[in-house]
This record gives C-alpha cells, structure tokens and sequence, in this order.
C-alpha cells in the first residue's frame, strides 16, 4: 500500500481557550493509503500534551508507511508492526482509520456496518470555552439552541470556577458536563464538586493531574462521577483507571485507533467503568472516525468539526444533537473538491 501524508490547518470558528492552551488554528495531519487504486483516508490530530505535533505525526507516517504491508483487511498484523514503534498515537490512529476506510470502499459498507455497530450514538455534548463566567453564559445560551447537552472548560486556577457553572446553569437548563483539565488540586476538587453536584453537573472530567495520589481517594468521595481523559489512552491504562474514576474518555488520537479503541470499551464494561467518547480540534474526517463506534459508548463529545469555521471534510451528519456517520461506504466523508491529497 502507498502512503502519503500532509500537514492541514483547520481555522477554528472562535478562539479554543482550556486551562493549559488557547490557540485560533490547529494543525493536523491528513493521510492517504492507496490499495490497487482504491483509497482510504484518515487524519491525525496530535497533541502538544503527549510530546506529539503535526510534523512528527507527518514524519512517521512517510517513514513507516510500508509497515501497513499488502493487506488492508490484515489489521491485526498491521498493528502489531506499528506497535513495535513507541508512540506516535494520531499518526497510528490516522492510518487505523485510513485501512478502515480502504476496507469499507473495498467492500461498499461503512465501517459501523462492517463492524457490526448501530449508526447513532448518543447526543454529542458542545464545548463552551473557558472564558469568565458572564462570557461562558452567554455563549451556553447560544449553544443551547443548536445542541442537546453542554460541555464546560474549568481550570481558570481563579478561584472562579463553581461561578462560572453557576453563571451557565442560570442561563440553560440543558445537562452539563465539565472538564477541568487537570487543573484542579485535591482541596479544590473536594471543595468544588459537591457545589456542582447541587448545580446538577452530571459529571467532571480530569479534575487532577494525570497520575495525582488523590485520584483514588477523590473517587471515593466525588459526589458526581469522575471520568479520566489526560490519565487514560490505551488497553493498558484502563485498569489503573478504575482505581481512580467512574469512567474513562477514549479518544482516537490517543488509543492509536478504533480497534484500541473498541478494547478499551470492553475493558471498561467489565471494570463497570462509564465510556465516553472524545476528540481533539479535528476535521470530519477524525470526528467519522470516532463517530463509527460511538453506539457503543455512554457519552459521545463529537464536536472537533463543529467548532471550525468550515468542515473540509463533509460527510458526518449533524442531526437532532448528534454526529451520526454517512451510509457511504467507508468512513463515508469526502474533501472538498478533490479525491485525492
Ligand atoms: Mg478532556
């Protein structure tokens, strides 16, 4: 299979503010696997946080692109290559989802056909920026018109942050969920999380650092559950993560792909963990990727191509508050006026 690879820059429609970054472009990298004359596409959406960028994702692709062999049905074996090579998890993701796509094309289903999944999954949550509270207010009552459920950004580390969800909960009634980033310390989560419980939060994504001591204890007294995200990226974590959450954030640029992806549900499922689903700033071709699977998870955060200002890759369906993939075959999304990189 040939491979190629290019670094694209997606304008995002507002200013991305979380408690460690903000940026107004994000770069990603979009890859192409080409089967005797069918082609598959994927995106690699890397982050600064786990030592990746677009230009290593780029680089390890082109490097180890002939690691994919001859055999786009042969995923087993293919991962197996590629895991011998450390990190480097959106690139793995990006030629995940390209072989899947290839597969699909190959066969004419898309790939939560081929996979044996439902299409819908549940409402994707939308992210309202971390910004101070009249501002996060103000855009919630915005949102609220076009989305089902709310996903605040906490971690000013300004002694602001039950305001802020209070200042939201005034202006909307939809469920809501935060995530702090790892921004809370353990007196800060213990403080705060029983204000959002009153305030009906359904639940905090990544109060503490990856790794804290506290995460156990906080599990333990968390009047909301806890989901993980910046402590969990692979099959491998996800035990150690039952110790310190009720529920783990699977993201596709972080397991290195859907098959990682669909361990790490099951996984889960027999430690009794909730399952959500996450992105990264991504065009539709990473959020048809993601949305593939997400009948199978408990809440589905979809919302990378929604906050661009525009989506190169169509093809994912915004309906009734979620992100339901194409009946195309494959991934089911196509760029923009071009069929190939
Ligand atoms: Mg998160």
């Amino acid at each position: 299979m040939r491979v190629r690879a290019g670094i694209v820059e997606l304008e995002l429609a507002e200013t991305f503010t979380i408690s460690r970054s903000s940026q107004d472009v994000a770069e990603v990298v979009q890859i192409e696997v080409e089967h005797e004359g069918g082609r598959g596409f994927g995106e690699a959406a890397p982050a600064e946080r786990y030592g990746e960028s677009a230009a290593s994702a780029e680089a390890f692709a082109e490097q180890h692109g002939a690691l994919l062999g001859d055999d786009p049905f042969a995923l087993e074996e293919i991962e197996e290559r590629l895991s011998r090579l450390p990190g480097e998890q959106a690139a793995k993701a990006a030629l995940d989802a390209a072989l899947h796509d290839v597969q699909g094309k190959l066969v004419g289903l898309p790939v939560w056909r081929l996979l044996g999944l439902r299409a819908a999954g549940p409402p994707t949550s939308y992210t309202v920026v971390l910004a101070d509270p009249d501002e996060m207010a103000r855009r919630a009552q915005r949102d609220a018109e076009r989305f089902q459920r709310l996903k605040l950004k906490l971690g000013g580390r300004d002694g602001l942050d039950a305001e802020r969800v209070r200042a939201v909960r005034a202006a909307t009634e939809l469920p809501l969920q935060v995530d702090v980033n790892e921004a809370w310390s353990p007196d800060e989560a213990l403080e705060t999380l029983p204000i959002l419980s009153e305030l009906g939060v359904e639940y905090c994504e990544q109060p503490l650092p990856a790794g804290d001591p506290a995460g156990a204890e906080l599990k333990r007294c968390s009047p909301i559950p806890v989901y993980v995200d910046e402590d969990c990226h692979t099959l491998g974590d996800v035990a150690a993560c039952a110790e310190r959450a009720h529920g783990i954030n699977i993201k596709l640029a972080k397991s290195g792909g859907i098959r990682e992806a669909l361990r790490m549900i099951h996984a889960a499922r027999a430690l009794g963990l909730g399952v959500m689903l996450g992105c990264m700033l991504e065009s539709g071709l990473g959020i048809a990727a993601a949305a593939q699977i997400a009948s199978l998870c408990d809440h589905v955060d979809l919302d990378g191509n929604l906050l661009l200002r525009h989506d190169p890759w169509p093809g994912v369906r915004f309906e009734d508050g979620r992100q339901l993939p194409s009946n195309g075959p494959g991934l089911g999304v196509a760029r923009h006026g071009a069929t190939s990189l």
